[in-house]
């Protein structure tokens, strides 16, 4: 088979990203949220439909190809507009885009909840976009998702998340890819000891797969950047040529389940195109077409 095209990786990044959102959200929180979700979803049986994960990375993705690159501006107001809250949106985020909405700047929301910033997952959660379009500008590409991470997430570690993830995505599109100088490569641009320790541990796990119970404590699987980002990288370097088997592990692991599946779903997608993701699951993946029109859009203006 022939290796994908950049424009392949791009909608299986985008794609892939949503369905690992739309696969793991069921399993997110205790039973409370597990049944929410559930509720949510009854309208729409049949469909796989995703969360706040995926409504933000759409958003970006547009304000990226309108704005040629990072508005905060204009990216603070998309996401401020298009949040429908029952998608699961953390109660910081919610907050800070409520606060934009009714005309707050969002220099000022983005610190209103957490003085120090929120260092939740939010930011690296939809950050693979900005990993494809400054794909080819490693400088610009951390600025970038540095800007984009300070919004709702300014906190060093919720912002380095960000940018770790971004590095990630643009890393998955090398065509020769290998998972160990992809780890590799990452550390030896990560800077926070939180991020350094558990990308050291991911890497030296890659010949010898760990139990879930030693993920859980060393990665970590909870709403936190640094106990998240790393662990879909493992996630994702376990599992690099099996969408299936890759999902299956990555909600064995528990904890931040959409998330954590969603990010390494966007690896996933990036290093090896859409035609590797299951066809029947992507039939059944809520606003599928819109999804891949952004990809396109993307590709073309980067
Ligand atoms: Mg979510």
């Amino acid at each position: 088979m022939n290796p994908p095209s950049l424009q392949e990786r791009f909608a299986g990044s985008l794609l892939g990203a949503a369905l690992g959102d739309a696969l793991g959200a069921p399993y997110e929180g205790g039973p409370v949220e597990k049944l929410a979700w559930r509720l949510i979803c009854l309208p729409h049986a049949g469909t796989l439909r995703w969360t706040d994960d995926t409504q933000m990375s759409m958003a970006l993705a547009e304000s990226l190809i309108a704005r040629s690159g990072v508005d905060c501006d204009h990216l603070a107001k998309l996401w401020a507009e298009r949040m429908e809250v029952l998608r699961g949106y953390g109660p910081s985020t919610r907050r800070i885009l409520l606060a934009v909405r009714a005309g707050k700047p969002w220099r000022e929301a983005s610190r209103a909840t957490f003085p120090q910033g929120s260092f939740g997952n939010g930011a690296a959660m939809r950050a693979a976009p900005l990993g494809l379009f400054f794909h080819r500008d490693p400088a610009a590409l951390e600025d970038a998702a540095a800007r984009a991470s300070l919004i709702t997430h300014a906190h060093p570690l919720g912002v380095e998340g960000g940018v770790l993830m971004a590095r990630a995505a643009a890393s998955a599109l090398a065509p020769e890819f290998a998972a160990k100088p992809f780890l590799e490569s990452l550390l030896a641009g990560a800077k926070a000891p939180e991020y350094r320790t558990r990308l050291e541990q991911a890497a030296a796990w890659l010949g010898q797969p760990p139990q879930a119970a030693q993920v859980r404590e060393r990665l970590g699987n909870s709403v936190r950047a640094h106990e998240s980002v790393v662990t879909a990288l493992h996630v994702f370097c376990r599992h690099t040529e099996d969408f299936a088997a890759m999902a299956e592990y990555s909600i064995s692991l528990a904890g931040d389940t959409d998330t954590i599946l969603s990010m390494a779903g966007a690896l996933f997608g990036a290093r090896n195109g859409v035609q590797a993701l299951p066809r029947e699951l992507l039939a059944r993946l809520e606003a599928r077409e819109e999804i891949e029109r952004l990809a396109r859009r993307l590709g073309d203006r980067c």
